[in-house]
This record gives structure tokens, C-alpha cells and sequence, in this order.
């Protein structure tokens, strides 16, 4: 979905060396990937490409809560019954989640999951939900209910019902460790760009920055910047596609997990930080706590900055970001 926002502009390899940047398309997590690596040949870097893939599909095993069989359906399933062991990774990755949680005021909690069942963000609806539904689905969330043992390596969900979803934060989880698995093999430069949740490191062929523009959600064939990123993350969140639509009032699917009531008043966010899972979690996050709070927050936080689209074509920025309007 969020493919859309970004355009790569890249110079072609052969200008400056015998390097060759080597992209694929791909369908992960239910979204659409591209992988991009800088590699001597095109065999080197369809391997490459490979390697990446075959982990990407290993963390999807892993956090995915539509599949049965993870351990995340096997937390959701003993909510209110029991203690799940899980690898140290997915508990590694639901301890940061808490902690982001800590940090936006409850806007950001994996928690929120229950509310996915009350809105629907397909079109089909339009009509408000029961008001006795939200309620019921508030008293479900709160990432204070999810109790972690370290020693134990168990995560136990406190109140039956309750359920957890990576939404916000898995494809930048996904692109984070993708990169770092590449690094590890050799590879010098490339793009994680799950679903628009990218992760860059090195520099293309020919020594300049990777470059992303930052489309206007409001005409898509114009960018609002072309802006380098060097070694890091940019992610966005917007709600072009998936939204309700009620009373000529647009609801984004980002719901405040405090409220019930899906965040509006935003068409994007996009944050710039050195990982794409905190840049995940936090595009989510400025959504649900809105334009003021929600740069407030991000001014505070060291390497991160942050550019808000508000509904009415309206640009706010982060104190310290630098872009070149086109
Ligand atoms: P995108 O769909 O553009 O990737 P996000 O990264 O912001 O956007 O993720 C949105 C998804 O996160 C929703 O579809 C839902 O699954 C989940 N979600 C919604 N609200 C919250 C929230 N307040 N905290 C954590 N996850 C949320
Ligand atoms: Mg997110």
C-alpha cells in the first residue's frame, strides 16, 4: 500500500564502476517488497536478494497473527489462560514494542488488536460501530495486561480476549534485520523497501546518497522533496487506501488504542530514523497522538525527525528537517 509514496531515483551503475544494483519485486507479509543490492553481477545479487527473502519469511512465521501456527497466535490463543514460551527474539521484540508504548502515552500498543474486529477498512463500512463494541474493545487493550518473565522467556496476555498484532512495527522490524543479515554477507549497499518502510545502507554505484521523494498524497504525480538518506530508515504511514468513510468524515486505520476510535486529521507520516522499526512504530504513533503532540514527541528524541501531511494538504516538519521542495 504504501508503495505508492515513494520513488527511487537511482544512476545507473555502469557510469562509475563495476557495480550493478539489482532489484526485485516481491509479495511478503501480505504487501509489496523490493529488495535492492549493489553486487558485482546480477547471479550475486539475485543470491543476495534470496538470502534476504528467506528471512523475511522467517520473521513473518514468527509475528505473523493470522497464521496459526506462530507464536504470536499461540500468545493470542492462551490470552487469559496462560503463559506462552517464545524465542528471544519475538520477546526481545515485544519488550521494545512495550517500551514504545511507554514512550508515545499508550498511542502506539500491539494490544490494539481487539479493535481490528469493530472497524473494518475495506469500504464495506458505513455506519459507526455500536458504541457499546469500542467500549467493550478499550477494556481489551492496554500493553500493562501483557506480562513478560525474562527468566522464563514467557509472554502471558492478562484478560481473555485480548490479542497482539505487529502491524505497526513488523515490516520495519522485517527491513531492519533484512539489512543487517546482508551487511553480514558482504553486501555494501542496498534498500529494504517493505511495503515503504525502507532501510538503506551503503551508497549506489556511482558514490551518491540513495534518494527517496515523498509524494503528495493529493497528486501523486508530484513529490513534495527528493531527500538523501544515508545509513538509515524512512518510513511512512498514510491512509490513502485503507480509511473509513462516514459522515464525509475520513478515518484512518490507525486506531487510538486509548479512545477505540480510528486517529484522523492526517493523510501521512513519515519519519526518518536510523532504524526502520522505531520509524514503524513511531509514524504509527504521531497518527494517534496528532500533529502537535505528536512532533512535540519526536523533537524530543535524538536522530529522528518527521514530516506530517494533515487532511488538508497542510506540510508540518520536525524541528531539525532539511527538504528541498521540487
Ligand atoms: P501502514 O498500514 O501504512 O503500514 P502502520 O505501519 O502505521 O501503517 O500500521 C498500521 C497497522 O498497525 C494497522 O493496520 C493495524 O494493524 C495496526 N495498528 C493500528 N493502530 C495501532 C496502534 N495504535 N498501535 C499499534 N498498532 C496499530
Ligand atoms: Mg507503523
Amino acid at each position: 500500500m504504501k508503495k505508492v509514496l515513494f520513488l527511487l531515483f537511482m544512476t545507473s551503475p555502469l557510469l562509475c564502476s563495476a557495480q550493478h544494483i539489482i532489484k526485485r519485486d516481491l509479495t511478503l507479509m501480505g504487501c509489496h517488497f523490493d529488495i535492492t543490492v549493489v553486487a558485482e553481477n546480477h547471479a550475486r545479487g539475485d543470491e543476495y536478494i534470496d538470502v534476504a527473502t528467506v528471512e523475511i519469511k522467517r520473521i513473518e512465521n514468527l509475528i505473523s497473527s493470522w497464521d496459526p501456527a506462530s507464536q504470536t497466535s499461540e500468545i493470542n490463543r492462551n490470552a487469559g489462560i496462560r503463559p506462552v514460551e517464545v524465542d528471544r527474539e519475538l520477546f526481545a521484540l515485544i519488550q521494545r514494542a512495550i517500551g514504545i508504548s511507554q514512550l508515545t502515552d499508550g498511542a502506539f500498543d500491539i494490544s490494539y488488536a481487539p479493535m481490528d474486529k469493530i472497524w473494518t477498512f475495506d469500504g464495506s463500512m458505513t455506519e459507526m460501530p455500536f458504541k457499546e463494541a469500542i467500549a467493550n474493545s478499550v477494556a481489551l487493550v492496554g500493553y500493562q495486561n501483557i506480562v513478560l518473565d525474562p527468566a522464563n522467556l514467557t509472554v502471558f496476555l492478562k484478560k481473555e480476549g485480548m490479542k497482539i498484532g505487529f502491524g505497526a512495527i513488523g515490516k520495519g522490524y522485517a527491513a531492519d534485520q533484512a539489512k543487517a543479515l546482508l551487511i553480514s554477507r558482504g553486501v555494501n549497499a542496498g534498500i529494504i523497501n517493505a511495503s515503504g518502510d525502507m532501510s538503506t545502507w551503503g551508497k549506489q554505484p556511482d558514490g551518491s546518497d540513495w534518494k527517496v521523494a515523498i509524494t503528495n498524497p493529493f497528486d501523486k504525480s508530484k513529490s513534495f522533496g527528493l531527500l538523501p538518506i544515508k545509513n538509515g530508515a524512512v518510513v511512512t504511514s498514510g491512509n490513502y487506501e485503507k480509511y473509513v468513510l462516514i459522515d464525509g468524515q475520513r478515518y484512518s486505520h490507525i486506531i487510538d488504542p486509548r479512545t477505540g476510535y480510528p486517529a484522523k486529521g492526517i493523510l501521512s507520516v513519515t519519519v526518518f530514523a536510523p532504524k526502520a522499526e522505531l520509524a514503524d512504530a513511531l509514524a504509527t504513533s504521531v497518527f494517534v497522538l496528532g500533529i502537535d503532540i505528536g512532533l512535540d514527541r519526536i523533537n524530543q528524541l535524538p536522530d529522528i525527525e518527521c514530516i506530517v501531511i494533515d487532511d488538508r494538504g497542510g506540510i508540518h516538519k520536525s524541528d531539525h528537517i532539511k527538504i528541498a521542495s521540487r
